[in-house]
């Protein structure tokens, strides 16, 4: 059984007294009105984490996760996280490659390689995103573009290491936007993404790898995107600013 997974990606918003008092509505919310089967992760600003994790400590399903991480350990490397730091303030999740990253930070698939590996060598789980540009879809190439990033980055792992990944997809043309994946759209892909992954590390860890659609996914589109057969959950950026947004899309 694969686990159904609602993460809130905050991206660079909320002050911390904002931001605590959004995960402690969400943790007040989720208590009574989230399905039991249902992990709610909060990737919050990384300054924020510590804080975060002392309000989720009475949580049952709700989980921490930090926005990037370093490929490096530690060192003279400033501005970055550790995997060890992320760690160390009782987050779980990271989320790696989101497309922000990529075209903003530079950051390429053979590096996105080296965090997924050193983030599960520390027992973290990353939230991998890929995710293909408009010009690419309407040039047909996206269920290619897709396929080379999982290559680059994470089929070098084992196929034990690779039942702990989580997925997102994210097509950079639905992120913010307000124009979401179709449902069509969105399974088409996530089936290619199994697929792939069944035929790198078989068919039962491609059966077990949770696959999230992330891209404007909000309480009025969730249901039938969350109700394709391989759409595991959702990475939410905007919706999940908002605790009842958020709630009700695990609804
Ligand atoms: P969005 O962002 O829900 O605001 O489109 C999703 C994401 O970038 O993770």
């Amino acid at each position: 059984m694969r686990r159904k997974i609602i993460a809130g990606n905050w991206k660079m918003n909320k002050t911390l007294s904002e931001g605590l008092a959004l995960a402690s509505e969400v943790v007040n919310i989720a208590q009574d009105e989230v399905p039991s089967g249902v992990s709610l992760v909060l990737c919050t600003p990384a300054i924020h984490l510590s804080q975060v994790a002392a309000i989720l400590k009475s949580a049952d399903r709700v989980f921490l996760g930090a926005q990037n991480m370093s490929e490096h350990e530690s060192g003279a490397y400033t501005g970055d996280i550790s995997a060890d730091m992320i760690k160390s303030v009782g987050a779980g999740y990271v989320i790696l490659g989101h497309s922000e990253r990529r075209e903003y930070h530079h950051e390429t698939n053979a590096q996105l390689a080296a965090r997924v590996k050193l983030a599960l060598n520390k027992g973290l789980t990353p939230i991998f995103c890929c995710g293909e540009s408009l010009a690419t879809r309407e040039a047909g190439e996206h269920v290619g573009f897709v396929n080379n990033q999982l290559k680059e980055s994470l089929y070098e792992l084992s196929a034990e290491e690779m039942s702990k990944v989580v997925i997102a997809y994210e097509p950079i043309w639905a992120i913010g936007t307000g124009v979401t994946a179709s449902s069509d759209q969105a399974q088409e892909m996530h089936q290619s993404i199994r697929a792939s992954l069944a035929g790198q590390f078989g068919e039962q860890v491609a059966g077990q790898v949770s696959i999230l659609y992330g891209g404007s996914m909000k309480p009025d589109n969730a249901a039938e995107l969350l109700a394709q057969p391989d759409v595991d959950g959702g990475l939410i950026g905007g919706a999940s600013l908002k605790a009842r947004d958020f709630i009700q899309i695990a609804k």
